[in-house]
């Protein structure tokens, strides 16, 4: 049986936290919905400070951001983003149109359509997480939408230059300096200055997610990608430092943002639990970590490995390290997870930034139905049908006939019935 030597917050504060996020994002997606522009500009205001009368930034502006940029930046988001289209190029390639022939003279296929526009949303409140714009404008780009318009909220009191940088060379072709719920709601509902978008995609904090939540329906969305989470599957082959560095380099995204250890081995638990305190002191970003660590914190022991993978499943979390002296068995039969990072050599900050996997990734246990954002999100798998022979037309009109009977349904009925008195040349008998 697993033993946590550490827990989170219960499940009643999580519950009353979402409950206040829900309503407070409901209100505002209804004060853009009656007042548009002007709901959004005073929401701007009353969240980020930020007062413009337009907000979508010109070509002067985008320039002057990547021109403020040294040339190591531009050249280190040159090289992530390459990575990030590169494996979007080959995932792309993976998802063919089909068109069989299912019976003689019956053909069906199915056609991949990209959606016709997309809104990006780059968080950036805490931090300019620049990285964001390759994960969703390439993608999108990648899977061939033709208009992909994207916002990012101020940082500190102005766009963030690494992030406009970002979504102009990822290849946007609108960028706002827009932030949180009005951004999305923006993007999704339409405003006066915006156009409304077909689907949202991209990661944010609890208003942000639940917004897409909220909007779902009205437009698609990529998944539900809240705050992130960690989660650290380690045994006696590593050691607490490791851990530790692991588990707090994704709690410093925000207070609510869980780090969850499995282990088998109690050394490794409580040696890894000491190291967390040692970083907790020195890591400059310890005052949000620090947080996090104590209200959503957790330390599991389990007897073995199928335990492990047992408690793992069960949490379905977005990141998963997995370091043991088996990290094939975990590959093997992980079902539930938004990404895995395999063995000592790589880690979530790879993936977050720069290897190429797409970071925007499920969370609050989404992952039990559903991966990360890739091209595959941005496509509908739209389906057709034909019939070449008056041969197939009549047999499948017969079968379709005695089917529509059995549930009552006329209309339906007769129109196979039509195709077989004119292509089958009788009358269906019943
Ligand atoms: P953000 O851009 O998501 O949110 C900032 C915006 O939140 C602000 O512009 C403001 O408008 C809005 N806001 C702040 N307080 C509010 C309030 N009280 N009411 C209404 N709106 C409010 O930036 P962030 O806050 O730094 O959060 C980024 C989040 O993205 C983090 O939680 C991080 O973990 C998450 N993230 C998730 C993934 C994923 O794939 N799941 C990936 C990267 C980042």
């Amino acid at each position: 049986m697993a033993t946590w030597l550490k827990r989170a917050v219960t499940a009643e504060v999580r519950a009353d936290a979402d409950r206040k996020v829900r309503d407070i994002v409901e209100g505002i997606l209804n004060d853009i919905e009656s007042r548009g522009d002007e709901a959004v500009r005073e929401l701007s205001v009353k969240f980020d400070g930020w007062d413009r009368s337009d907000y979508r930034l010109s070509d002067d502006e985008i320039n002057q951001c990547i021109e403020s940029l040294d040339k190591q930046a531009i050249h280190d988001i040159e090289f992530a983003q390459k990575q990030v289209r590169g494996f979007a190029e080959k995932q792309r390639k993976a998802l063919q149109d089909i068109e069989v022939e299912t019976t003689p003279g019956v053909i069906l296929g199915h056609r991949n359509i990209p959606v016709n526009a997309a809104g990006c949303y780059v968080p950036g409140g805490k931090y300019p997480l620049l990285a964001s714009a390759h994960m969703s404008v390439i993608t999108a780009k990648v899977a061939g939408v033709p208009r992909v318009i994207t916002c990012a909220p101020p940082f500190e009191g102005r766009p963030a230059p690494a992030i406009v940088a970002a979504q102009a060379m990822a290849g946007a072709d609108a960028i706002y300096a827009l932030g949180g719920v009005q951004a999305v709601g923006a993007m999704a509902i339409g405003t006066e200055s915006i156009d409304p978008v077909d689907m949202l995609v991209g990661p944010g904090n609890a208003f942000v997610a639940e917004a897409k939540r909220q909007l779902f329906g009205r437009v698609g969305i990529d998944l539900f990608a809240g705050p992130t989470e960690t989660m650290v599957i380690a045994d006696e082959t590593v050691d607490g430092e490791i851990c530790a560095t692991d588990l707090l380099g994704q709690a410093e995204h925000g207070p609510d943002s869980p780090a969850i250890m499995i282990t088998d081995s109690e050394k490794l638990a409580r040696d890894t639990m000491a190291e967390v305190e040692r970083l907790l002191d020195i890591l400059p970003t310890r005052e949000i970590a620090r947080q996090a660590w104590d209200n959503f914190g957790e330390v599991i022991l389990c007897a073995d490995h199928a335990e492990m993978l047992e408690v793992a499943n069960d949490y379905a979390n977005e990141h998963v390290q997995v370091m043991t002296g088996d990290d094939d068995y975990f590959l093997d039969n992980m079902t539930n997870y938004g990404a895995l990072f395999i063995g000592p050599r790589t880690n979530v900050a790879y993936g977050d930034k720069v290897i190429g996997t797409n970071h925007t990734l499920p969370t609050k246990k989404a992952a039990r139905y559903t991966g990360g954002l890739w091209v595959g999100k941005f496509l509908k798998t739209c389906t057709y049908q034909k019939v070449l022979s008056d041969e197939a037309t009549t047999m499948m009109g017969e079968y379709c006939s005695r089917l529509c009977a059995l549930e009552g349904f006329a209309g339906h009925g007769e129109q196979a019935n039509i195709r077989v008195r004119r292509y089958g040349g009788r009358n269906v008998p019943y």
